[in-house]
């Protein structure tokens, strides 16, 4: 492939096409739509200073809202009761998933109010 700038045609692009070009926690279609597509980054599953932080199989595919949707959770983990280590990469999303779920759905019911058909 041609080398391009940007994270969606240069460093993302081999993780967003191992995972379908689909963000990993809310499923968006990266690889139907464009507009999705332009959604898309990419999300660390652990934490900064683990070994495996920088790992390629440790970093997914996720759209920008969800990426940013639990802010604090590796700063809130401990106290959550979270473990990175000894997971694979398909628990870790797991772990994080209900977190940015909660937020979804926050978001959702803010939309059908105030957004949705406005
Ligand atoms: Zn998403």
């Amino acid at each position: 492939m041609t080398s391009f700038d940007g994270a969606l045609r240069g460093y993302a692009f081999p993780i967003h096409q191992r995972d379908s070009f689909k963000c990993r926690y809310c499923g968006v279609p990266g690889s139907r739509d464009f507009n999705s597509w332009l959604t898309l980054s990419w999300d660390h599953l652990l934490p900064k200073g683990h070994p495996n932080h920088d790992n390629p199989d440790y970093i997914v595919t996720a759209c920008n809202f969800c990426n940013t949707a639990d802010n604090h959770y590796f700063k809130l983990a401990e106290k959550r009761g979270l473990k990175f280590d000894g997971l694979t990469p398909d628990q870790l999303v797991a772990q994080r998933l209900p977190f940015v779920q909660a937020t979804r759905e926050e978001y959702e019911s803010f939309w059908k109010q105030y957004v949705s058909n406005k």
